[in-house]
């Protein structure tokens, strides 16, 4: 038996979510957080900071802090003004008909949930190369942010792995610190516009590997360096760095709306300007899951609030009509 109709359900538990249910408790509408459940440890409740170490450009912490904790803070603040989170992952939804219906992983006909209005924050995931070290590395010398962790890097020498418009705007704001970055590009051509390409070609600091593939990265507790295999001629080879980032392009969490909430071609939730509202009324998405140029903690806490005002906001209409 589906439980009663909540007012708002948040899909998603990173900083958008959180912030939105921060709101949207202190708005005395009783949140319920379905946080996703933890499948791997590249994938679990919490989002992209959980997967992160020192956190140094979150307003609020002149001494930075860690990740998860940040995370941590943010889930007993929603708590702490009534919200409800549950520990599950939701499997399909329905926006069709309303209140909406949610269906989580043990379900049945029914759905689990349902909800006068939905507020999406299922967030994007950067895409990796999908070796073992990555798991253990990652926060430890291997990263996907370059703006968040670039600062760590002065005065040495790192690579960045691709070969689009990311991979380079990486590599040119990471030269501001390293002493040297190599792009490591798995063909001879760059697939990034063409000023960025001039930039990064007239940079000192960067230098390309081309027609290379890292097979490998060394190191037990942090980053070392990497193996790389040839492409044209299978010939393998070392790269000693102390930094590996990797920006091969990121994929929106969205299978679950395909058909219901209009997306980009990219698969990138599409929102009102200015505004969290998606195609369906009732239904609002902030945070990465519809922002793919900043990509930020504090942008997708900021559109987490606006995503609450706005639901908020069409609530009480919803409910005067
Ligand atoms: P992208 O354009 O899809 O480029 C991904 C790059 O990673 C490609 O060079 C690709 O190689 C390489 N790659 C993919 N899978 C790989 C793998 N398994 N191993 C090694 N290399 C792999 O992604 P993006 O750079 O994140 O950009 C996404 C979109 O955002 C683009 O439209 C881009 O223009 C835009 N963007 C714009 C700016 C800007 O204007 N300042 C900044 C960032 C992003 P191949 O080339 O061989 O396929």
């Amino acid at each position: 038996m589906p439980t009663p109709t909540h007012e708002v359900i948040i899909i998603g538990s990173g900083p958008a979510g959180l912030t939105a249910a921060i709101y949207s408790a202190r708005a005395d509408l009783k949140p319920l957080i379905i946080e996703g459940e933890p499948s791997s440890t590249s994938d679990q409740p919490g989002g992209q900071l959980m997967l992160t170490t020192d956190v140094e450009n979150f307003p609020g912490f002149p001494e930075g802090v860690m990740g998860p904790d940040l995370m941590a803070n943010m889930r007993s603040q929603a708590l702490r003004f009534g919200a409800e989170i549950i520990t599950e992952k939701v499997s399909k939804v329905n926006f069709s008909n309303h209140p909406f219906e949610l269906w989580t992983n043990n379900s049945t006909d029914e759905p689990t949930y349902t909800a006068n209005s939905v507020i999406v924050s299922t967030g994007a995931r950067s895409i990796m190369l999908g070796l073992e070290a990555e798991n253990r590395l990652i926060g430890h010398g291997l990263s996907t942010c370059a703006t968040c962790d670039g600062f760590f890097f002065r005065d040495q020498e790192i690579a960045v792995v691709g070969g689009g418009d990311s991979a380079l705007e990486e590599a040119i704001f990471l030269s501001r610190f390293a002493s040297k970055v190599t792009i490591i590009h798995r063909r001879d051509e760059l697939r990034a516009s063409k000023i960025m390409q001039q930039r990064a070609l007239n940079n000192s600091k960067i230098s390309f590997l081309w027609n290379s593939t890292v097979e490998e990265i060394i190191g037990e507790e942090k980053v070392e360096g990497v193996t790389l295999n040839n492409t044209l001629t299978g010939e393998k080879s070392s790269l000693n760095i102390s930094g590996l980032f990797i920006a091969i392009g990121h994929r929106p969490n969205t299978d679950l709306f395909v058909d219901q909430l209009t997306m980009d071609e990219s698969g990138y939730l599409l929102t009102g300007a200015d505004r969290s509202t998606t195609n369906i009324e009732g239904v609002f998405a902030c945070g990465d899951v519809q922002d793919q140029r900043y990509r930020q903690a504090i942008t997708a806490a900021g559109s987490g609030c606006m995503a609450a005002l706005d639901a908020e906001r069409w609530l009480e209409n919803f409910h005067d009509k």
